[in-house]
């Protein structure tokens, strides 16, 4: 074997050893009993680490990268296998939203007022997901609190459903300026942090507000008039599609087929989860 050969083979071994005892947390047990009938039979006991320890091991690696706020993973040599941020690991909502408030990973931070995380039952059955904060969001850190807001609560109410039962929150939880549409790059920045939020949540449906919000999240180029009345998957949550109550705002003449919209989106949730939902009808 050749000499650089053999020089990587030791260094891979001498890692090896000596995360043997990291990786293990001291669990790992070597008979070394000299006993001539079992010369070099070397006994491990506990060959695989508990879930806890692996956690424990998680913790450590976390505690060492606080300032940057990465966790990396190694494997048993050593070598970084994994980097992942500190708010992948958060066990709830209000854990996630304390990690990632000061977010700066594209330019929106620059110009927010507030962070919008979004709001409501941590355990609903329906997410509603809208494209940016506006004005009125940014302000108060809320989503759909302006005159949209008001409008949504209204076709959820007349739905059967109460604002307070469902979540909401937007693709990007910092606004754009001037409440331009969002860019790719800014979408593909914050997107992991809403499908976190999902995967914290775990609806039984979404409801996606307006064409921006669709085009983003379902990456479509299709027009609104062809998702609506279609049910969508988004890894392997069930989405529906509306018109966003801004629009609605715009022109009234949409509140109608938005009304049928939303009728069959409570017919899905029927079906989906056997509860039944009283509409009250929109006005
Ligand atoms: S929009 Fe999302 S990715 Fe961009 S700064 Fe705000 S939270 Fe971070």
């Amino acid at each position: 074997m050749k000499n650089e050969k053999l020089d990587e083979l030791i260094d891979q071994t001498d890692r090896f050893a000596r995360n043997l005892g990291r990786f293990y947390k001291g669990n790992l047990l070597i008979d070394k009993d000299v006993n001539p009938k079992k010369t070099a039979k070397t006994e491990i006991t506990k060959t695989r680490p508990g879930e806890e320890e692996v956690k424990k091991a998680i913790l450590v690696a976390h505690k060492q990268t606080k300032d940057t706020g990465v966790v990396v993973e190694m494997d048993i040599f050593g070598n970084e296998t994994m980097k992942r941020e500190e708010w992948e690991f958060a066990e709830s909502l209000d854990q996630l939203n304390s990690l990632i408030h000061d977010c700066r990973k594209c330019e929106l931070w620059k110009t927010r007022t507030n962070f919008v995380f979004g709001v409501g039952n941590p355990n609903a059955d329906i997410v509603v997901i809208g494209e940016a904060p506006g004005a009125d969001e940014d302000a108060q850190g809320e989503p759909f609190v302006g005159r949209a807001g008001q409008l949504l609560n209204k076709i959820l109410d007349a739905t059967g459903f109460a604002r307070e039962e469902v979540f909401i929150c937007n693709i990007l939880k910092s606004r754009p300026p001037g409440n331009r549409n969002p860019m790719p790059v800014e979408v593909e920045a914050c997107r992991p942090y809403l499908e976190k939020q999902l995967k914290l949540v775990n609806p039984k449906l979404i409801l996606l507000l307006g064409r921006v919000a669709a085009e983003s999240l379902l990456k479509t180029k299709e027009p609104l008039a062809k998702l609506r009345g279609k049910i969508h998957n988004y890894k392997g949550w069930n989405v529906m599609v509306t018109f966003h109550p801004a629009a609605l705002l715009r022109n009234p003449n949409w509140k109608r087929p938005t009304w049928e919209d939303m009728l069959q989106f409570k017919a899905l949730y029927e079906e989906m989860t056997g509860k039944k939902v009283q509409s009250k009808g929109m006005q």
